[in-house]
């Protein structure tokens, strides 16, 4: 059986014997993602991470926006508000998705190949990252 096809994307750059020090991540986002049946739901949930964490809450886009393939919300956390958060989401999304990924200062990268998602993962539109 052959790899599964996830992994033959990933670059040799994420491979054992190149392992990257976490240092470089400043700071993480949480994408929370909803449609037109989910948006108050994604909504309380954006709050609620908010008021429990502290973490800093973005605008609900009701469209695709950047590189996200559905209506969004996010979520700006520290990397200590999100060790708390990420187990918080995992628990508590509810069927929803969400993308989460940390900022390094290489945001095709930090897309693409740092990627963490919970309940399923989405294509991303990569070609706004040139
Ligand atoms: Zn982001």
């Amino acid at each position: 059986m052959g790899a599964h096809p996830q992994l033959a994307k990933c670059p040799p750059t994420t491979q054992i014997g190149r392992m990257q020090n976490t240092d470089i991540i400043t700071e993480y986002h949480g994408h929370i993602y909803f449609d037109e049946a989910t948006k108050a739901q994604a909504e309380q949930l954006c709050l609620k991470a908010r008021d429990m964490f502290g973490v800093s809450m973005g605008r609900m886009h009701d469209r695709p926006v950047g590189p996200h393939p559905m209506g969004s919300c996010q979520l700006g956390a520290t990397p200590e508000q999100f060790a708390k958060l990420l187990p918080w989401l995992a628990l508590n999304h509810a069927g929803l998705i969400v993308f989460c990924h940390p900022s390094t200062g290489d945001h095709l990268a930090d897309h693409r190949d740092h990627a963490i998602w919970i309940g399923a993962g989405l294509e991303l539109n990569l070609a706004v990252f040139g």
